[in-house]
């Protein structure tokens, strides 16, 4: 294990980017080899060594940028999924809906009959059914 400690001294490891490179591989693979694509096997090859290339590589800085551009997309769609997400789990509890004027996604308690709703953004009054 020490002489892997040494060989990964000054080499850049993984990050977010490499992890989803390997995720998006795994998925490739299971699809290629399930509907007999050779090519898409094939380039599943090109993403795994693009992997290991970042895991070894020497350039932190460079491997920095690649992720740092890969999470500036990633977060904003993680945290649209996770919102998502969070709406369908408490649906049951909660009803969903836009501010009329801004947009701005609110949420009430279900089952309180027409209730005056304040938009928290832009301070809007409207009656909404709960
Ligand atoms: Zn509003």
């Amino acid at each position: 294990m020490n002489g892997f400690r040494n060989f990964m001294i000054g080499r850049y490891g993984t990050d977010q980017f490499t992890l989803a490179l390997l995720i998006a591989g795994m998925i490739l693979t299971f699809i290629g080899n399930a509907f007999k694509l050779k090519l898409l096997t094939m380039f599943t090859y090109v993403i795994f060594l693009a992997c290991v290339y970042r895991t070894m590589s020497r350039n932190i800085t460079a491997r920095q940028k690649e992720n740092n551009t890969f999470l500036r997309y990633w977060n904003p769609l993680r945290s649209w999924f996770k919102t998502k997400y969070n709406i369908v789990k408490s649906s049951r509890n909660y009803k969903y809906f836009k501010c009329p004027k801004c947009k701005q996604e609110l949420r009430v308690p279900r089952g309180r009959g027409k209730i005056v709703v304040t938009c928290q953004k832009c301070n809007t009054k409207f009656i909404q059914k709960s």
